[in-house]
């Protein structure tokens, strides 16, 4: 049976008291998690500590970091790396997010070093694809985040992959209201579960998460979850809110 992960993606927002408060409140409302479901919470690099000390008690909640650099190493002014993350306990990380994608100009390359770096420190990566609007329009989004699966994720091998879950992130739906119908979504996760299967056979990929992202909220979470491929959510605007974030979790 593969994980079932809800994961909060706070982004650029809130202050560390906010941070605090949300995860107290999130913490307070008791979510029952279910065998097999986890929870992962990716503030901004300075609450990380603070965050890991929050949930320390609880397990099934987890902790991630939205980016890691893709040097082991270095003079690399501002950037922090995978082995700083893994030696504060940090759980996942988010590689490849659009946002990076597109404001940081990082290349399906540079993120398939991250992906290494991040699995030789112990850290799982929540790897991001998906399609712009204009490649939706013209029907070639298979094609496209089959290109981003290749070329970050497949020069790794079976055993490797194990520890990657993959967040299909269609960037149209990202922060727009815009959500992908359950249907879109199911269609892109099973497509993207058979190109696992043909690349690392069947039991890899009846083994990957795979989540869905963009606009996901409470109202809409409960029908994108039910959905075979679909294992989950990496939500932004709606984890900002405990009690949103917490219906979502609730969801499956
Ligand atoms: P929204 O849920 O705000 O659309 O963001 C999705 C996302 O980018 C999560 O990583």
């Amino acid at each position: 049976m593969r994980k079932k992960i809800v994961a909060a993606n706070w982004k650029m927002n809130l202050t560390l008291a906010q941070g605090e408060q949300l995860v107290n409140d999130i913490i307070a409302a008791g979510i029952k998690l279910s065998e097999g479901q986890e929870v992962v919470i990716a503030p901004p690099f300075p609450y990380l500590i603070k965050v890991k000390q929050l949930i320390r008690n609880y397990p099934g909640i987890y902790l991630a970091a939205q980016n890691c650099y893709s040097e082991k190493s270095g003079a690399y002014t501002g950037e922090v790396s995978a082995e700083m993350l893994q030696s504060i306990g940090v759980d996942f990380v988010i590689i490849g997010h659009s946002e990076r994608r597109e404001y940081f100009s990082e290349t399906n390359a540079q993120l398939a070093k991250k992906i290494d770096l991040a699995l030789a420190n112990g850290i799982k990566p929540i790897f991001c694809c998906g399609e712009p609007l204009e490649v939706r329009k013209a029907e070639t989004q298979n094609a496209y985040v089959a290109q981003q699966l290749q070329e970050s994720l497949y020069h790794l091998d079976a055993a490797a992959l194990k520890n990657v879950v993959i967040a299909y992130e269609p960037i149209w739906a990202i922060g727009t209201g815009l959500t992908a119908s359950a249907q879109q979504a199911q269609d892109m996760h099973a497509f993207i579960r058979s190109q696992i299967a043909e690349k690392f056979g069947r039991e890899a990929a009846l083994g990957i998460t795979i989540l869905y992202g963009g606009s996901a909220k409470p109202s809409n979470a409960k029908e994108l979850f039910s959905s075979p491929d679909v294992d989950g959510g990496l939500i932004g605007g709606a984890s900002l809110v405990a009690a949103d974030f917490t219906a979502i979790v609730q969801s499956f």
